[in-house]
């Protein structure tokens, strides 16, 4: 969470606008285990574990844009239903910097639309975790979203 703190005040600082997707699941959701899915019961809509870690530092400002809202639906992709994309526009974004949870999972189907959607899109190396459910899932999905035309940075490599 510090570094992709930094990349949010850095943005924040050169007037630029932030964008936090969310997970926003009913409570009959079909990701959890209770239904089939894989993963626990997590992100029910309005309860604590949906609210934002309490460190990391969004402005008020942010533009925040909740998916898979709905039982049936699970895309991982921030891009779901359109809003993040339509918010994107309005704002006149061309190019995205994406960080965050997780890696292999909501991050990559996030970057792997905003790429098919013809945003210029920067992967935030150091800003991101996979869950690795194989020991390699993570590594693999960042290879592949480079593969597709994310350009990957990292803060302890960029100039000061
Ligand atoms: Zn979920």
């Amino acid at each position: 969470m510090p570094p992709l703190n930094a990349y949010i005040a850095t943005f924040v600082r050169a007037g630029l606008p932030i964008f936090a997707t969310r997970d926003w699941h009913p409570p009959n959701h079909c990701s959890f285990r209770t239904r089939g899915g894989p993963w626990p019961p997590h992100c029910v809509a309005g309860s604590e574990g949906a609210r934002f870690a309490p460190g990391l530092a969004l402005p008020p400002s942010t533009v925040v844009v909740s998916k898979d809202t709905l039982p049936d639906e699970d895309t991982y992709s921030g891009f779901q239903g359109g809003a993040l994309d339509a918010r994107l526009r309005e704002a006149g974004v061309r190019r995205v910097f994406v960080g965050g949870l997780a890696t292999d999972y909501c991050v990559f189907h996030t970057v792997k639309d905003a790429l098919a959607r013809g945003y210029g899109t920067v992967l935030l190396g150091d800003a991101i975790r996979a869950v690795n459910v194989r020991p390699d899932d993570g590594r693999q999905a960042e290879a592949e979203m480079v593969r597709l035309g994310a350009v990957p940075i990292r803060r302890d490599l960029l100039a000061a």
